[in-house]
């Protein structure tokens, strides 16, 4: 099961979202990603695919999964409890009916539009009284390009804004096209890091992309002020002086004027292990250092910054 034109695999329709763009927000998390971040919080949302995931904590041992499954992926020991040979695995999920527990359950679920929008609609309200609306996430959104821009669209003619979450790593026509949406009011838009060696290690791509779709946006007045630049801050990886200078300096150039910046937290770890896989566990940079890099950028380079996600 994967994405079609019709629907996409969505992770979770997050309600009351209030981190990911302006006001009360509904956020679309949707399934698929070109990167591979070493630190990302959602790894479950990285494969396009269809995924079995567990949750530990649910599980009663009552051994059903180990018998039903038709490829013999499942056994249990007592260190690890139910352990998914993700080789013979071919997320038929059927053990997803006989877990009673919901120990065992599909990563996404597919959605079409209007199924969507008529769960994102019931909060319309408070879209309405505080300046929100929905956000697409991901993953990466321009992976299902076609799909987001009809959802834009769509949500347009019933009256809802939209925050479009992007790494930039895509196609620059198509998101172009959807950052000059008229419902399209804010664009959160990721600097993973500014230095391309460093880019391509932590995120296994590298940053020209991304960086020369940043530049289009900029260079458009239709689309520049729509623009608030997202910068997971990862201890010793991408918050040295000379990152964070040379960051600076790209926004002032092309006339960024907001930053979020995102002090790494663990949260993908657990994810990541019951999706199958490790994730290697990485430090949030001091409060001081948080400090010092939000002082810069709100006093040398003129930004509106916000620290989120602090957990
Ligand atoms: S069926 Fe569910 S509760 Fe029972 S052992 Fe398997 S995962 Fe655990
Ligand atoms: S999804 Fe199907 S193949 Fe995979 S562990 Fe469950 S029953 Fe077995």
């Amino acid at each position: 099961m994967s994405n079609t034109p019709e629907s996409v695999l969505v992770g979770s329709l997050q309600k009351f979202s209030v981190e990911d763009g302006p006001g009360i927000r509904t956020t679309v998390f949707m399934k698929g990603c070109p990167l591979s971040c070493k630190w990302c919080h959602n790894p479950e949302l990285i494969d396009p695919q269809q995924q079995l995931i567990k949750s530990p904590n649910n599980c009663i041992g009552c051994g059903y999964c180990v018998k039903i499954c038709p490829q013999g992926a499942v056994t249990m020991n007592l260190e690890e409890g139910v352990v998914i040979d993700r080789s013979k695995c071919d997320v038929c999920l059927k053990c997803e009916d006989e877990c009673y527990a919901q120990a065992l359950r599909p990563v996404a679920k597919p959605m079409t539009i209007d199924e969507i929008l008529c769960i994102a609609e019931q909060d319309k309200g408070f879209y309405d009284n505080t300046e929100g609306g929905i956000t697409v996430s991901g993953g990466e959104i321009l992976m299902h390009a076609e799909f987001v821009s009809k959802l834009i669209d769509e949500a347009g003619k019933r009256g809802i804004n939209v925050c479009m979450d992007t790494s930039g790593f895509g196609d620059s026509q198509a998101l172009m096209k959807m950052a000059l949406m008229e419902n399209v009011t804010d664009i959160l838009y990721d600097m993973k890091s500014i230095d391309d060696e460093v880019h391509r290690e932590y995120t296994g791509v590298s940053n020209q992309l991304i960086i020369g779709n940043l530049r289009r946006l900029a260079a458009n007045a239709r689309t520049v002020d729509k623009l608030i630049m997202r910068m997971p801050l990862i201890k010793g990886v991408n918050d040295s002086d000379d990152i964070i200078k040379r960051t600076g300096e790209l926004y002032r150039e092309i006339g960024v004027k907001r930053v979020n910046l995102l002090p790494y937290h663990s949260l993908g770890i657990s994810k990541k292990r019951n999706v199958g896989g490790t994730q290697e566990e990485f430090e949030q940079p001091t409060e001081e250092r948080l400090t010092e890099i939000e002082f810069y950028f709100k006093n040398e380079i003129n930004l509106k910054v916000e620290i989120l996600g602090r957990v």
